[in-house]
C-alpha cells in the first residue's frame, strides 16, 4: 500500500463491491468456461471493460455478467480472500458503507448477508446506483471520506472531489494511477489498525441507510 500514513477510523471508509469485496472475475470465467465452453486466462484480463480485451462475442459477455448481477448466490459468486472477516471486524466498530454500480440493490443485498450474516447486514449502509459514474454524490451524502474501487477512473473522480480513493490493485488498473494503494484485504486491515482498537462499538453517527436508487441494465 502506498500515500496513507494514518489509521482510518472504520465509520470513515466504504467499499466498491465487484472486484474488492467479490471475486467477480473468478466468477466470469468459470461461468464462461462452463457455460460457453470458452477458455480465459487471468492475465488476459486487462481491461475493466472486457469487451476491449477479450475476443468473445459482447452477448456473451452480457449475458454472464447479467447472470453475477441477478443471481450472485446461486452462480457462487464468492468473497476476496480474506473479505468477510475483515469485513466482520469492521462491523464491530461501525456499520459497513458499500456503494457499488449494480442496477439491483437487493441480490447482492442478500449475497452480502448470506456472507456476513443478517445482524451485519441490518446495520449496513448499501447503495446500488446502476452507473459507473457519480460514485461521489453518494460517498459524499454517506459522510466518509475514503473509499476503495478497483475502477481508477472512478477512484480518480472521487479523489478529484477531496475524498481519498484508495484503488484496490487488479490487472486492469496496474500502473495507470497515482492514487493510494492496496493488494489485499490484509492491508485494508492494516490501514485501519483494527487490531489496535477498542472493540467497543460506536453509537451511530452516519446518516441512515440509503435505500436502492436505480434502476435498469
Ligand atoms: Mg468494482
Amino acid at each position: 500500500m502506498t500515500h496513507i500514513h494514518h489509521p482510518i477510523y472504520p465509520d470513515q471508509i466504504g467499499f466498491d463491491i465487484d472486484c474488492v469485496v467479490a471475486d467477480t472475475m473468478e466468477a466470469f470465467i468459470r461461468l464462461a468456461d462452463q457455460e460457453h465452453h470458452i477458455s480465459i486466462a487471468p492475465e488476459q484480463i486487462t481491461e475493466f471493460t472486457v469487451e476491449n480485451c477479450l475476443a468473445i462475442d459482447p452477448d456473451i459477455i452480457d449475458s454472464i455478467f447479467l447472470r453475477l448481477l441477478d443471481a450472485p448466490l446461486q452462480n457462487k459468486l464468492l468473497p476476496m480472500e480474506n473479505a468477510v472477516a475483515v469485513l466482520a471486524q469492521f462491523a464491530h466498530h461501525a456499520p459497513l458503507t458499500f456503494v457499488t454500480a449494480r442496477p439491483n440493490r437487493k441480490p447482492i443485498f442478500d449475497w452480502l448477508e448470506a456472507l456476513l450474516g443478517p445482524q451485519i447486514m441490518a446495520e449496513a449502509r448499501l447503495v446500488a446506483m446502476g452507473d459507473h459514474n457519480g460514485k461521489i454524490d453518494h460517498i459524499k451524502e454517506l459522510g466518509i471520506s475514503y473509499f476503495i474501487d478497483d475502477r481508477f477512473e472512478t477512484c480518480e473522480d472521487i479523489a478529484a472531489h477531496g475524498i481519498t480513493a484508495i484503488v484496490y490493485n487488479q490487472p486492469w488498473n496496474k500502473n495507470r494511477h497515482n492514487l493510494p494503494t492496496v493488494k489485499s484485504w490484509k492491508e485494508i486491515e492494516a490501514l485501519c489498525a483494527l487490531g489496535n482498537r477498542d472493540v467497543t462499538p460506536l453509537p451511530p453517527s452516519l446518516p441512515p441507510c440509503i435505500v436502492k436508487t436505480a434502476v435498469t441494465l
